[in-house]
């Protein structure tokens, strides 16, 4: 029986994303792991709710035996045999975010044996989580590059505090991952957008995108082409609590796409959501680097698995980047080298070990 390989969960960032990254290339690459510390970082440390369905969910998938998996452990071990295929269901029963459970279970969807879809019950729209619009438009493009095919599909809005929003990905398996290069910036070639309300009165998004307008006018970037989608009970992809965001992805000749966000709350103007998105965009295009600083985290579980050489540049090394780097060399074995400092653009290169797909059916 292969040996347990220890993560510590309170190293670097210290949050849910070790238990994530950890999960993942366990499921990937079945070999298991126990994650201690689980979280150690947060002031509500362990796995809270939407920590626990991501490791149900790959659990499942990967039909791994499993310990610790209850709300508030520290400790989890995860022991996977054979990553299968087909429909899966989860719900996360609070408003935990839908996409963060994705990052843990897309990886080995990848390398599952067949076609997996899995329909996700939460928030779809979380402070300091990827928007599904995220997922749409700068994640899947990028693991497009890498050979993965990946379908998003936001069947309902959720906020919290209720959540019950609802996402649907997809994902056709492959037999090894492609490395990726994103290290060209080119020029700025448009910026696309969508302000998202539900419950909400029609002047808000109205306003958000407005605000969003102007300050990146006052920058003298191009008009931005942002869409107003503006929902009410009885839309059939209204949330059950009211809510709104923006999400503006800025095109670059390269073909990469840079992102920036913001979210509503009781008490935040629309023009200060507006405006925060913009400022976000602005902050990532001015240092003419490709790769957006979330994108650079969320690349390491599959630069490790890639079959050769990956190299990507980042508007910021964030500690999670660094983190998720440190893990993803525990489990994998892959190299990877960093230039640049913490909280500064970055170059990242990844030796990465050319995982097979074995569960593929052919
Ligand atoms: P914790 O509560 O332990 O912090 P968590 O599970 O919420 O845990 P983190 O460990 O903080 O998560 O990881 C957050 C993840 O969400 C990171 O991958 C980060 O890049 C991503 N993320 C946060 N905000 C955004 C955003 N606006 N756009 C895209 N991705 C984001």
């Amino acid at each position: 029986m292969n040996e347990f390989i220890s993560i510590d969960g309170s190293h670097g960032s210290g949050g849910g994303q070790i238990l994530r990254v950890a999960l993942a290339l366990s499921a990937l690459t079945l070999k298991p792991v126990e994650v201690s510390n689980v979280r150690a970082k947060r002031t509500n440390p362990g796995l809270r709710p939407q920590h626990l369905a991501a490791a149900e969910s790959v659990s499942k998938l990967a039909s791994a035996r499993a310990t610790g998996l209850h709300v508030g452990s520290r400790r989890v071990s995860f022991n996977p045999t054979r990553i299968s295929s087909g429909s899966m269901r989860f719900d996360i029963g609070t408003a935990g975010s839908t996409t963060l459970v994705l990052q843990a279970l897309i990886p080995p969807m990848c390398f599952a044996s067949g076609t997996v879809e899995t329909n996700l019950i939460g928030g779809t729209n979380n402070p300091l989580a990827p928007p599904v619009e995220f997922l749409q438009w700068v994640l899947q493009p990028a693991l497009a590059k890498m050979g993965c095919r990946l379908e998003v599909d936001l069947l309902r809005r959720g906020f919290y505090p209720v959540g019950k929003g609802e996402l649907r990905a997809r994902c056709y398996p492959i037999v090894k991952l492609k490395p990726v290069q994103i290290t060209e910036f080119g020029r700025l070639e448009e910026i696309t957008g969508l302000v998202y309300s539900s419950r909400l009165p029609g002047h808000i998004p109205r306003r958000i995108a407005a605000s969003a307008k102007e300050h990146l006018a006052k920058s003298r970037l191009p008009d931005a082409a942002i869409e107003i989608e503006e929902m009410q009970p009885g839309d059939a992809r209204c949330s059950q609590s009211p809510g709104c965001g923006i999400s503006l992805v800025a095109h670059l000749t390269s073909g990469a796409v840079l992102s920036g966000d913001s979210l509503g709350r009781p008490g935040k103007t629309s023009e200060a959501v507006g405006r925060e998105a913009a400022q976000r965009l602005l902050e990532q295009l001015r240092t003419q680097k490709p790769v957006d600083s979330h994108l650079g985290d969320q690349l390491v579980v599959y630069m490790a698995p890639a079959d050769g050489t990956s190299r990507i540049e980042v508007t910021k090394l964030t500690a999670h980047t660094l983190t998720s780097i440190h893990v993803a060399e525990q489990i994998t074995g892959a190299r990877f080298s960093v230039v640049g400092e913490e909280g500064t653009p970055g170059l990242i290169s990844c030796q990465g070990v050319g995982l097979k797909n074995t569960s593929l059916q052919t």
